[in-house]
């Protein structure tokens, strides 16, 4: 009689706080949905900077933690309450955990249907990166014609698809980039002005004098900062005057706190800390969005690049390249 073995699935566990050291390869029980879940096979995990934040503890969570908070993938078993799949549906999604595996565990109410037209790879860099660059330019700071915005790290993941989406919206992006291949990137993007932010000196006096030359000496109505700690002094200095510092990510580590008096005398200025999940809070406003986005792909006027693939088993590579500024676009691990 052959011995009984548990159905197993390969996920990658961060199983401490640390760096990307901590991330294993480990047989997990083959996941069962409760009754609001789907298991979906996973076809490819996008790797995100918040991967990396919840790996190192930066951002709090329980270990060992099932990383990977973005993929698609096809619905194997649905949960007795779900409505919105059955198996067999093609689905993306975003969470806290969970997609970097073969099987993974999603609610329903994070579910994306991913339409005809847009294939696994694409599908999985539009739940987080994507989202977040919409509701970036459609709510955080609602891009018009006329508008001067400057985009850090143009060429990234959630970089590219901004400066795409805020070109069509008919503003001039000033793109900051660390290479010349980034460049090129940020420029078939869409960015009218791109500036190589690594080669300067001095990255907080430079780039503000850049920034003015470039905009008749006025500043940018909105600067889109992910980068953080490296980029913020000079990202405020950057605006004009009654301009918006969209800050919403640390790339190079977290801003310490500032003093408000500090958006008075650079001309009343505003400083916002936007989150995806406050923009996606119901099914729809997530659909909304989510809609819009597979019709720009669809429509040929979105495009989005894999810069780079992992088999599972090298995600902990996939996390030193994100936090070496080695990739562009949307790194996806394909298990
Ligand atoms: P990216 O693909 O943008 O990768 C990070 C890029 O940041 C690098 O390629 C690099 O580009 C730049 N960078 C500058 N300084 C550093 C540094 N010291 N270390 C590493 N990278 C640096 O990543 P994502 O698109 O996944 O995420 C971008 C940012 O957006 C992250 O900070 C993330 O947390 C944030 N985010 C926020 C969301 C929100 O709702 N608030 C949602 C999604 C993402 P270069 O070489 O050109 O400098």
């Amino acid at each position: 009689v052959a011995p009984r073995v548990a159905p197993s699935v390969h996920a990658i566990v961060a199983t401490a706080a640390g760096g990307p050291e901590v991330l294993e390869l480990r047989e997990l029980p083959d996941p069962t949905p409760g009754p609001a879940e789907v298991v979906v096979r996973v076809a490819a995990a996008g790797v995100n900077f918040i991967d990396t934040y919840r790996r190192s503890g930066l951002y709090r969570v329980p270990y060992p933690h099932v990383v990977g908070s973005e993929g698609s993938g096809e619905v194997v078993t649905v949960g007795a309450d779900v409505t919105l799949v059955a198996p067999g549906d093609r689905v993306a999604w975003a969470s806290s955990d969970g997609a970097y595996a073969e099987l993974a565990v999603v609610a329903e109410r994070d579910l994306l249907v991913v339409p005809e037209g847009v294939d696994d790879r694409v599908a999985a860099a539009l739940p987080l990166q994507g989202l977040t660059a919409h509701y970036l330019v459609t709510s955080t700071f609602p891009v018009a014609p006329g508008h001067d915005v400057l985009v850090h790290a143009a060429a990234g993941g959630v970089g590219l698809l901004l400066t795409q989406l805020a070109a069509q919206r008919g503003a001039r992006v000033v793109a900051t980039v660390g290479t010349a291949e980034k460049e090129r990137l940020a420029r078939e993007a869409g960015a009218a002005d791109v500036v190589r932010y690594r080669e300067l000196d001095d990255l907080t006096r430079e780039l503000p004098a850049l920034v003015r030359d470039l905009t008749g000496g006025r500043g940018v109505h909105a600067v889109f900062d992910s980068v953080g700690k490296d980029t913020f002094d000079a990202s405020l200095a950057s605006l004009a005057r009654r301009g918006t510092l969209v800050l919403f990510g640390a790339s190079s580590g977290p801003v310490p706190p500032v003093d408000p008096q500090r958006l008075n005398s650079g001309g009343s200025l505003f400083l916002t800390r936007p989150t995806l999940g406050d923009h996606t809070a119901t099914r729809d406003e997530l659909t909304w969005r989510a809609g819009e986005l597979f019709d720009a792909v669809r429509g040929g006027t979105l495009d989005v690049r894999v810069g780079a693939t992992y088999p599972l088993a090298d995600a902990a590579d996939a996390h030193r390249a994100l936090e070496s500024r080695a990739t562009t676009g949307k790194v996806l691990i394909l298990p």
